[in-house]
């Protein structure tokens, strides 16, 4: 199918060649107060959605992964402390990857990680090159996301594994109130007092509805050419993690 001409940038439909932009003058304008915004805005859960990532991910030494827009670290700090060999992260955004290279070398992991400012819908890697590959709230904002799961199978071994985790659809009957009013009421206004910047957060909110629930999500991995797609919920469908591997 023919892309159309524009993209969606939250609710806004913006001409397809702008969105990446766009969504990099978000991650430019947020980058020093995003880890302290994630913990704010999600009470600290994404730190146990990441745990649960890793958990399910079974890192090993031999292990290459690939954090794809993988921001300041956080994934890939986690899998090298889980025990995995090598991570590489990859994200668009220079200002994300120079806050993630200052807290590796905190954690005297700079020396295990290679920070590669590159587009996931292109990546400069070899076919066949990493032994898994993960995506933490990052294809939600990739303009073309089907190729940016075409680029994750090319990258891949053969029987090597991506895992992806992304805001998903809420599956708890009688808490969509709650959780609508908390994302387009409470997080705008944390945005505006902690990262100074109310319609990134704005954004995120509307790109989290934008985006395909987990069915569409799992077939959309399928239709990439991906196998053994399977799902599982975090926090009532808050968020969820995908697996599926290069077969
Ligand atoms: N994975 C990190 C985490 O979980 O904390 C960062 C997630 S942050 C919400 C989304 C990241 O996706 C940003 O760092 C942004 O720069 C990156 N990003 C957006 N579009 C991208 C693209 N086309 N290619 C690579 N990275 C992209």
């Amino acid at each position: 199918m023919e892309p159309t001409a524009t993209a969606d940038f939250g609710f806004q439909e913006v001409p397809r060649g702008e969105k990446t932009a766009r969504v990099r003058g978000v991650f430019d304008s947020v980058a020093s107060r995003y880890d302290l915004m994630n913990d704010l805005m999600s009470g600290g859960l994404h730190r146990l959605w990441k745990d649960a990532l890793i958990t399910w991910l079974r890192p090993r030494r031999e292990m290459h992964l690939l954090d794809l827009a993988g921001g300041t670290g956080d994934i890939a700090f986690r899998f090298l402390h889980g025990g995995g060999g090598r991570a590489t992260v990859t994200d668009i955004n220079r200002e994300m990857l120079a806050v993630g290279r200052v807290r590796a070398a905190r954690r005297r992991l700079a020396g295990e990680i290679d920070w590669l400012c590159a587009n996931g819908e292109a990546l400069p890697m070899p076919d066949a090159s990493v032994d898994a590959v993960t995506c933490a709230f990052g294809i939600r904002n990739m303009t073309e996301k089907e190729r940016a799961l075409a680029d994750i199978r090319r990258v891949l071994k053969p029987g090597g594994r991506f895992l992806c985790l992304e805001f998903s659809r809420l599956a708890l009957p009688g808490w969509e109130e709650v959780y609508e009013a908390y994302s387009f009421g409470v997080v705008p206004r944390l945005g505006r007092y902690v990262a100074r910047d109310e319609e990134a957060y704005r954004y995120l909110a509307e790109s989290i509805r934008t985006f395909p629930d987990q069915e569409r999500f799992a077939a959309m991995l399928g239709e990439a050419g991906l196998g053994n797609v399977t799902w599982r919920n975090l926090s009532g469908g808050i968020a969820a993690m995908h697996s599926a591997w290069r077969i």
